[in-house]
């Protein structure tokens, strides 16, 4: 929370990035320091409207409350490092922290809009054995300025293109478990969605989980109107438990009597994604597993099968070939399933979840090996 202005940071670095206020706490924040409810208005026009790039820009605040300002919020805290743009459009960005640590963005061109895929962590403690992101341990959360952030460097490369294009979708699908770091998710998804800043409509974000059943409870209860997304890719415990080790804490009893009380609640419909692993989770007996668990909540549910992405250390799986992602898709539709074959994004950039990151780490990692090697 930021510090009273009379209070000095000891590490400057230290200070929260201007992105980590909801509209409600920036108005809160400058009624305590004496401003009336229309300068915090003003502000976030300035922030998410206009989208400016410092505080001096805000040329309707005076001066003195612009140094208050900057006495207690950085700015925009992530460094654009890497930016690669693939042949259909995907755009892919690597971000520094102010900690050093790297994060990746991608923008997606969709037929209904420009899709921003963000990262809530720092690595990811779930481990799931397909993911390139459950390979680094967590490091830490992202603060939701900094997740806030990702979508306002890409709406700044947007706005530098001239061509008046907008941010429309985003799904919170990047590195990281979003209900791992559920208090900065649902913050930035406010931000986001406010109807006088960037007013991304709800219905246009997808938060996708791994499956922690008591936070997809207590998301039901939040009161907005979100998308949800279910990481599935397996339709009974053994073959869950043994590709993703949440499915030991949350087992498919536990994840499916959350997701009816999210039905229920909020009467939305759940997405489930399905990676189609080669032999591992795709066989018609699967195909036939996944239509009856989900049979209850047919109507509300809605499968996403997803082309795996080869991740090097993960050489035991391999992507599902066509006529077996046929066989299964063929036996989903019969059994009335809603379901949807994922295309594929970005495949000629590192565009699997985690994979700029990582090859740029390993990258870097080889550079200084080489550096080193020259000094020796
Ligand atoms: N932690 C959340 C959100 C981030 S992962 C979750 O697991 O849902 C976003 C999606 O990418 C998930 O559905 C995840 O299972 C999928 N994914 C992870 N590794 C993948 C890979 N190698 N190929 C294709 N999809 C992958
Ligand atoms: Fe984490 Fe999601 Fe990757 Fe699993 S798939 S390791 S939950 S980021």
């Amino acid at each position: 929370m930021p510090r009273s202005s009379k209070t000095k940071p000891e590490n400057p670095e230290m200070k929260p990035s201007i992105y980590s206020l909801t509209r409600d706490q920036l108005i809160d924040w400058a009624l305590e320091h004496g401003q009336k409810k229309f300068r915090a208005t003003q502000i976030w026009d300035w922030l998410y409207k206009k989208r400016v790039q410092s505080f001096d820009e805000m040329t309707n605040i005076s001066k003195d409350f612009i140094a208050i300002l900057k006495e207690n919020f950085d700015f925009n805290p992530l460094k654009q490092r890497i930016v690669q743009e693939s042949a259909d459009g995907t755009v892919k960005y690597l971000f520094e922290l102010p900690d050093g640590m790297l994060i990746e963005t991608v923008l997606m061109r969709q037929h209904y809009g420009l899709s921003v895929c963000v990262t809530t962590q720092v690595g990811c403690n779930i481990g799931c054995t397909f993911c390139a992101s459950g390979l680094i341990k967590k490091q830490r959360d992202l603060n939701n300025g900094e997740i806030t952030a990702q979508i306002m460097l890409v709406q700044k490369y947007l706005d530098d293109q001239g061509k008046g294009e907008r941010v429309s979708h985003v799904v919170v699908m990047g590195i990281g478990e979003p209900f791992d770091n559920y208090d900065n998710v649902i913050r930035f998804l406010r931000t986001i969605n406010d109807d006088n800043g960037l007013a991304i409509g709800a219905r246009h974000i997808t938060v996708s989980t791994s499956g922690l059943a008591h936070k997809i409870r207590e998301f039901a209860n939040e009161g907005i109107q979100v998308n949800l997304a279910v990481s599935l890719h397996a339709p009974n415990n053994e073959l869950r438990s043994s590709i993703m080790r949440i499915n030991r804490s949350f087992p498919l009893e536990k994840l499916f009597d959350a997701i009816e009380y999210y039905i229920q609640t909020t009467n939305r419909r759940v997405t489930f994604e399905y990676i189609m692993l080669n032999e591992v989770n795709d066989n018609p007996e699967n195909a036939q597993e996944l239509a009856d668990l989900t049979k209850p909540i047919r109507k509300l549910s809605y499968v996403n099968l997803i082309p795996y992405n080869a991740v090097s250390e993960h050489d035991q799986y391999s992507r599902s070939t066509k006529e077996r992602v046929d066989a299964f898709y063929d036996v989903l539709k019969k059994n009335g399933v809603n379901c949807v074959v994922r295309q594929e994004h970005g495949t000629d950039i590192d565009a699997a979840c985690g994979q700029l990151r990582s090859n740029t780490m390993k990258r870097d990692r080889q550079k200084a090996m080489a550096k080193a090697a020259k000094h020796d």
